[in-house]
């Protein structure tokens, strides 16, 4: 039991990467708080795994995010997953969905991590130390990728923002990281593929750029959010660590 006594909360936990970090950290013993703007995702997270407490939170609403960190406890953990992949090139970004990105994919996760980091300090003050993992990617400032450039640039401002983090609150309990998973077999990659011209060959080119010749599933990618989130990695913060299957050797 890894992350026993913990109590970890954790966006867009509806399905994908998200829903797949709750379950593995219930596994592993913590009170997991998964909140999610899909509520019949979280129905069914519920039923699967009734000693879940689940919430709807949508991290795009500031008040909303205010409000809930006011009624939840002092957290060890805080998983930021919510993002979203805006497909094209400099030349097709209109304004508003480059505000999108920038909301979503990471004004979400400094006001998530504002209204939670007193509560993680209190918490840290009785434990010695309280995680933030923020959902990056290996499209990032790590590797451009075609069609990604809004995307790659709001998740090299996630790896910003935890490396900022990271370096203002060390002497205080808390450490904040971030992850840069490759491609991962998740809902919102199979309506990417199914939304191209040609799926079957959508599907082949992602696989085509894999050196490993397969998709991250889930289970690739939570063992090292479960990581961050314990006590082993109690030493390591600051960090943007890749889990891509060899992309970016
Ligand atoms: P997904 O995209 O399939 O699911 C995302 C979840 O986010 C859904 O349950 C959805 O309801 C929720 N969501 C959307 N808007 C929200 C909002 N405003 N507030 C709260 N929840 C909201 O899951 P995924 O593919 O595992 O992606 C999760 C994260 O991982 C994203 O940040 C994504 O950018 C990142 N990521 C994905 C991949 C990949 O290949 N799938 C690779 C690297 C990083």
């Amino acid at each position: 039991m890894r992350l026993k006594g913990k109590t970890i909360l954790i966006t867009a936990a509806g399905q994908g990467m998200g829903r797949a970090s709750a379950e593995a950290c219930m596994r592993e013993g913590a009170h997991v708080i998964a909140t999610d703007i899909n509520e019949s995702a979280l129905q069914t997270l519920k039923k699967d795994c009734p000693s879940i407490q689940t919430h709807l939170l949508d991290v795009m609403d500031a008040k909303a995010i205010k409000s809930f960190a006011e009624q939840m406890p002092n957290l060890d953990g805080l998983f930021n997953c919510a993002g979203f992949v805006h497909h094209g090139s400099v030349l097709d970004i209109s304004d508003e969905d480059w505000e999108f990105s920038v909301n979503l994919n990471v004004t979400s996760m400094m006001r998530m991590c504002r209204a939670f980091l007193p509560g993680m300090m209190e918490q840290a003050k009785i434990t010695g130390s309280s995680s933030v993992v923020n959902m990056a990617s290996m499209a990032s400032s790590i590797k451009g990728f075609p069609m990604r450039t809004a995307y790659g640039a709001t998740k090299a401002a996630v790896i910003g923002l935890s490396k900022g983090i990271a370096a203002d609150f060390v002497t205080q309990g808390i450490r904040c990281n971030s992850i840069c998973p490759g491609t991962v077999n998740t809902p919102s990659l199979q309506g990417r593929i199914s939304s191209a011209a040609d799926p079957v060959q959508a599907q082949k080119d992602f696989i085509a750029r894999q050196p490993m010749g397969r998709l991250a599933e889930v289970a690739d990618i939570t063992p090292l959010i479960v990581y961050l989130l314990s006590d082993e990695s109690v030493y390591v913060t600051g960090q943007s660590l890749l889990v891509d299957g060899g992309v970016t050797i």
